[in-house]
């Protein structure tokens, strides 16, 4: 029973080396957030020694009292926290979610209609070389040119001339707010069955500072890492008539034994998500988004080929198009990263760079927020980010921009 520091030096030096990293740069990929320590020690439990094949009450496996407890705690919560009929916690990621949901729903060679990969879905909602693209006929719906926004006349009329038996709403790469309803609309219009995978925005959901899918999809599918700020994992939320269907297609569809100890860290999530102190995280979240997205519409910027995606945003990201810019995504997030910022480069829709180096960046607020940023700090940053993509940026420029970061890092200290 030694500890990982006995046992395993060359392990537990890089995780030492991750929590350094974590603590003293400024985590901005729109995906990640900082899991609260009793989410940790939930994840880090002895649940893990524990096989669960089935659910509470119904296992195939002896001495499942106490994770029973636990899994239909998480049950509770998340139906509690979105106003969902039925839950399914044991998805093992956000894609395994889709992966069951697809499976529950729909027969190989089905149609889906999905938002294009390109314009900011999923793999999973289509991807040619992913699950989805491949067991099903996809047609996929894009952001109009002109707008940025889904284009729902295009929707519609895919939908009429595919008619699918899945539409999916939901995105990866995407800086406001679906239109639900109308997407409702649609699917009772061709006899679609409606998805919406708020991976990324299930936090702002759970807060109340975002429309909430769960009235109008049929299936409703969430990871619990993003802005939800739980362990890593997924969820599928449904109308009680097809809460067995799903059943069946995580297990004994698509998994095997349920992770235990996930789950406990997942209840564990739920609980923080309803709490004030986590809707009061949300806000800031979108403060910060907005702030950031105002900075980078300046004309110090724009003269220079550097604009936002749809000119701003309602949700916990900016995607800074570069499309007009001599500097690329590659060489932006490298930028970022030597003066203390991490981002992903991400294509952005129409884009004439190859996927590798790409014309965009995908800016995220959820993790600072958690870890404590307010208005002021997130002016800060958005002005050090604006620094970083100017022309004029070079060493001497870049050791004063990390001298900023440093000074936020340490002012928010993180697992402390
Ligand atoms: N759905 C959406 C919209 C996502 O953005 C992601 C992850 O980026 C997923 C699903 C997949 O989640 P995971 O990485 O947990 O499989």
């Amino acid at each position: 029973n030694q500890s990982l520091h006995e046992f395993d030096p060359d392990v537990a030096a890089a995780v030492d080396a991750e929590l350094h990293r974590q603590q003293s740069t400024l985590e901005m990929i729109a995906s990640e957030n900082f899991a609260p320590v009793a989410v940790l020690e939930a994840q880090g439990s002895v649940l893990t020694n524990k096989y669960a094949e089935g659910y509470p009450g119904r296992r195939y496996y002896g001495g499942c009292e106490h994770v029973d407890v636990i899994e239909q705690l998480a049950i509770d919560r998340v139906k509690e926290l979105f106003g969902a009929e039925a839950a399914n916690v044991q998805p093992h990621s956000g894609a395994q979610a889709n992966a069951a949901a697809m499976f529950a729903l729909l027969k190989p060679g089905d149609t889906i209609l999905g938002l294009d990969l390109a314009h900011g879905g999923h793999l999973t909602h289509g991807m040619r070389i992913n699950f989805s693209g491949k067991l099903y006929k996809v047609a996929a719906y894009h952001v109009d040119e002109q707008t940025s926004l889904v284009d729902m006349a295009e929707v519609e009329k895919l939908a009429k001339e595919h008619r699918p038996q899945l539409i999916i709403a939901g995105w990866s790469a995407y800086p406001r707010q679906l239109d639900f309803a109308e997407f409702r609309r649609i699917a009772d219009e061709v006899g679609a069955y409606l998805m919406v995978d708020m991976a990324h925005f299930a936090g702002l959901v759970a807060a109340g500072l975002h429309p909430s899918p769960v009235p109008y999809a049929d299936v409703v599918t969430t990871t619990t890492h993003k802005t939800l700020g739980g362990p890593r994992g997924g969820v599928i939320l449904s109308r009680a008539d097809l809460a067995k269907k799903i059943n069946s297609a995580v297990f004994p569809g698509q998994q095997g034994g349920p992770l235990e100890h996930v789950i406990a860290a997942k209840a564990v999530a739920f609980k923080a998500a309803a709490t004030d102190e986590f809707k009061d995280r949300q806000s800031r979240t979108l403060e910060g988004a907005k702030i950031l997205a105002d900075r980078l519409v300046q004309p110090d910027l724009a003269e220079t080929g550097v604009a936002v995606l749809s000119g701003g945003t309602d949700v916990h990201l900016v995607l800074v198009d570069l499309r007009n810019s001599a500097l690329d995504g590659q060489q932006a997030e490298d930028r970022l990263h030597e003066v203390g910022i991490t981002v992903n480069r991400n294509a952005v829709p129409n884009d004439p760079r190859p996927p590798m180096v790409t014309s965009g960046l995908r800016i995220g607020t959820p993790a600072l927020a958690t870890r404590g940023f307010g208005a002021e700090d997130f002016r800060e940053v958005a002005d050090i980010i604006a620094q970083a993509l100017k022309p004029d940026y070079a060493a001497d420029k870049a050791a004063a921009l990390r001298d900023r970061v440093s000074a936020l890092a340490a002012k928010y200290p993180l697992y402390a």
